[in-house]
């Protein structure tokens, strides 16, 4: 694939899809490092409240931007400030970096990302409402609409806004295998977040602010039951793009086809483990812009071994002009 996003006007995110515990500092910082992004996206679900692996995540030297998911929040019905949960750490550790409702800019790449809503579950309530509303004071979907909307408005007028959420928009199609499709019933259905759908129409049709892309999680690429694998784009109005990063599980620990060479490397293994790191395949999806726009879309599996850090695959999503492959 194409090397860095580097020169004028050309950017590239790498998308980290739900984690669901899969996630290693030393090994996606080095995949990460390979594909050279200049922005990291995480859509949520890192585990089920796994304080330890949000830090590690902050911890990553790269320029990102994170949200929570449900999973995030999967114990904790209520913050107390009396005691402190373990949403509350996760939130502190990521710092600004949790866009929740917030516009982060980064002006070096003319790109600011606005988060929607944290904890989503997808479908028209609203999950976790009591940690909603006392984090964030947003107590229903309109006034949800609302802050999405209002972080949108506060990025400079030179910048594209991505917006980053945990689940997509309603609107997107109601098939069990469309982007935000309810797989996990015969009839399908839109499960998609409706105050999403609703900031971004608002956006597009009262300012001018441009949002090539939408990125989000939570409904996984393989479709419940075996049934089959979802749509991870959609195209809608304004040539705003969809993608559903949700490739899950992200890592395969399967690769006893191509055993590295035996060395004597001095690295130290995960858990004071010293020897070879087995190889694993690592997914992303990686969004090539230029001047603003989106240009091409990829899944991309990478090999991080011990002595090597490789491409495995490439799936295109996404290149223009539109070709929906
Ligand atoms: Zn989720």
């Amino acid at each position: 694939m194409a090397s860095a996003g580097v020169g004028r006007g050309r950017v590239r995110v790498a998308v980290v899809g739900d984690v669901h515990n899969d996630w290693t500092l030393e090994e996606d910082s080095k995949a990460l490092h390979f594909l050279q992004p200049d922005l990291v996206l995480f859509t949520g679900d890192y585990g089920n409240e796994n304080v330890q692996l949000v830090k590690s995540i902050s911890d990553l030297q790269l320029p990102k931007a994170a949200i929570l998911g449900n999973h995030d929040c999967w114990h904790t019905y209520q913050f107390s400030e009396k005691k402190v949960d373990r949403v509350r750490l996760q939130l502190e550790s990521l710092g600004e970096q949790h866009v929740g409702y917030k516009c982060l800019d980064f002006p070096t790449i003319k790109l600011s990302v606005v988060g929607g809503r944290p904890f989503s579950c997808g479908g028209n309530r609203i999950f976790r409402p009591k940690l909603l509303s006392k984090w964030y004071g947003v107590n229903d979907m309109a006034e949800s609409a609302k802050r999405i909307y209002d972080a949108a408005t506060n990025a400079p007028k030179e910048h594209a806004v991505i917006l980053l959420a945990h689940n997509g928009p309603t609107g997107l199609g109601s098939r069990m295998e469309d982007i935000c499709g309810r797989d996990w019933v015969a009839g399908g259905g839109d499960h998609g977040d409706p105050d999403l759908e609703q900031a971004i129409s608002d956006l597009q049709r009262e300012t001018g602010v441009s949002i090539p892309l939408v990125v989000f999680g939570h409904m996984h690429k393989s479709l419940a039951y075996g049934r089959g694998l979802r749509k991870m784009i959609a195209f809608g109005a304004n040539r705003t793009i969809y993608l559903n990063g949700a490739v899950v599980p992200r890592v395969n620990h399967a690769q006893s086809s191509r055993q590295p060479a035996i060395s004597t490397s001095e690295k130290t293994g995960l858990e004071g483990l010293t020897g070879l790191m087995v190889p694993t395949s690592r997914a992303f999806t990686i969004v090539d812009l230029f001047e603003g726009a989106v240009e091409k879309i990829s899944e991309v599996w990478v090999t991080v071994g011990d002595a090597r850090t490789e491409l495995e695959q490439e799936l295109v999503l996404y290149k223009q002009p539109r070709e929906h492959i």
